[in-house]
């Protein structure tokens, strides 16, 4: 095997220095991953209020899955795959989304009728970096198969919504287009090709290539918009069963109250979808006019992968834009910190911290045997609302409770703890 160039980090003074985390992706520490968590928490919540159970499928997929079911002519499947052969020569590639993946393992399990999954993960694309373009990035999305109703859509769409203005994007529209069916595609795909045709000069050299084997690939090429700004769009040639179902979805998120406006460009860059596609803008994640989350319906993807007819629609929100474009938290801090003002007892001080953490209390400790006033410190950077301190009032059942906040102190029975933190 070759030596991995730089992977083990460069040499200096005779000490190896710490490696590098790859190009494209990041560390999410302490205290900013309580954005993160913020976010995790709130989609959780919500995929459970909506009937969603949890899917779990693996980080690396056979490479044929993504070939079939993203679609060989996409951007994704083209150039941004992380594929390798494992050592019995198998092609596996990381995930690059993850509908494809909870497809097959529906298919795989043998399960029929009505399922409604949703997921948290890594993803892995192999893009030019830049801020909320990341070669690992977290999505987060739910999947609604064996369901053909436009309420569905409606749903789904309603879900990504409602995660944004729970964690505070409270300005989210969505972008919202129908593809129509296969049957629709193929009149459109030679109209929008003719087009295409006339005006080659005037394209990207992608999108020249594409105009012979996918030219509504090119609807969606950012290099492109000039020229697709006056293309002939899905939406005029819908037949009248992907046209009522667009009128539904349309009539659905207006009773539902939820924004959105009529994209005829807005294509999506993955293969499988059909019918409805959508995605969520906000003022606050403008970079490039790229969106936080996006979804659609992809009825053919089942067939595509070899399995039954089975129907479906879902959404993919990002995480790392979501976690950028949110507004301030409060910082979170513990609820108490127990301080050790007599190190003999110690034992008792660990003792509370445990009860505390017991009853569902968030409670921290020095464990290095740091002076008073250096735990005071501490428990200042932690941002905790009470210090409870373990000293020789012990012996009569109490601690001394400071509020850091507003600084009175007072002396309480240690079983009043719990009651005196959680009501700062
Ligand atoms: P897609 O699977 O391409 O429809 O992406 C759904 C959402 O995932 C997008 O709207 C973005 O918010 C996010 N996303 C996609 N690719 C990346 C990436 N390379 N880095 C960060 N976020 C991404």
């Amino acid at each position: 095997m070759s030596r991995p160039a730089s992977a083990s980090g460069s040499v200096s003074n005779g000490k190896p220095s710490v490696p590098r985390a790859p190009k494209g992706t990041d560390d999410v520490l302490p205290p900013a991953s309580e954005r993160w968590r913020t976010l995790l928490r709130a989609f959780e919540d919500l995929a459970g209020r909506f009937g969603y159970g949890l899917v779990m499928t693996p980080l690396f997929e056979l490479t044929e899955l993504f070939a079939r079911g993203v679609g060989e002519e996409t951007e994704v499947v083209e150039k941004q795959m992380y594929t390798f052969e494992d050592k019995a020569g198998r092609s596996l590639t990381l995930r690059p989304e993850a509908t494809a993946s909870v497809v097959r393992a529906y298919l795989a399990a043998g399960l029929q009728g009505v399922f409604k999954g949703y997921y948290t993960g890594p993803m892995f694309r192999y893009e030019q970096p830049q801020s909320g373009r990341r070669r690992q990035f977290h999505q987060v999305g739910v999947e609604y198969l064996a369901e053909t109703s436009p309420d569905a859509d409606v749903e789904v769409i309603e879900l990504g919504h409602r995660l944004l203005s729970d964690v505070g994007i409270t300005d989210a529209r969505v972008r919202l287009n129908s593809i129509g069916d296969a049957a629709d595609r193929a009149g459109y795909r030679d109209t929008l090709a003719a087009f295409l045709t006339e005006r080659l000069d005037a394209l990207s050299e992608d999108a020249r290539r594409r105009v012979a084997t996918n030219p509504l690939r090119v609807l969606d090429s950012k290099a492109d918009s000039g020229v697709v700004a006056g293309a002939p769009a899905p939406l005029d040639h819908l037949g009248p069963a992907a046209d009522a179902h667009f009128e539904a979805v349309r009539r659905g998120l207006e009773r539902r109250g939820i924004p959105f406006e009529i994209t005829p460009t807005l294509v999506r860059g993955l293969d499988y979808y059909n019918r409805t596609v959508f995605e969520y803008v906000s003022a606050s994640w403008d970079a490039a006019q790229d969106a936080l989350g996006g979804g659609g319906r992809y009825d053919p993807l089942a067939g595509i992968l070899g399995g039954p007819e089975v129907p479906g629609v879902g959404l993919a929100m990002g995480v790392d834009r979501i976690v950028a474009a949110m507004p301030e938290l409060p910082a979170a801090g513990l609820d108490v910190f127990v301080a050790v003002a007599d190190p003999g007892r110690r034992p008792e001080a660990l003792g509370l911290l445990a009860s505390l953490r017991q009853t569902g209390i968030s409670a921290d400790a020095d464990l290095g045997g740091r002076s008073l006033k250096a735990q005071f410190r501490l428990a200042g950077r932690r941002g905790a609302r009470v210090v409870a301190v373990v000293g020789e009032e012990w012996a009569q059942g109490e601690v001394t409770v400071k509020d850091m906040a507003g600084g009175d102190e007072q002396r309480v029975r240690i079983e009043e703890v719990p009651g005196w933190a959680t009501h700062r």
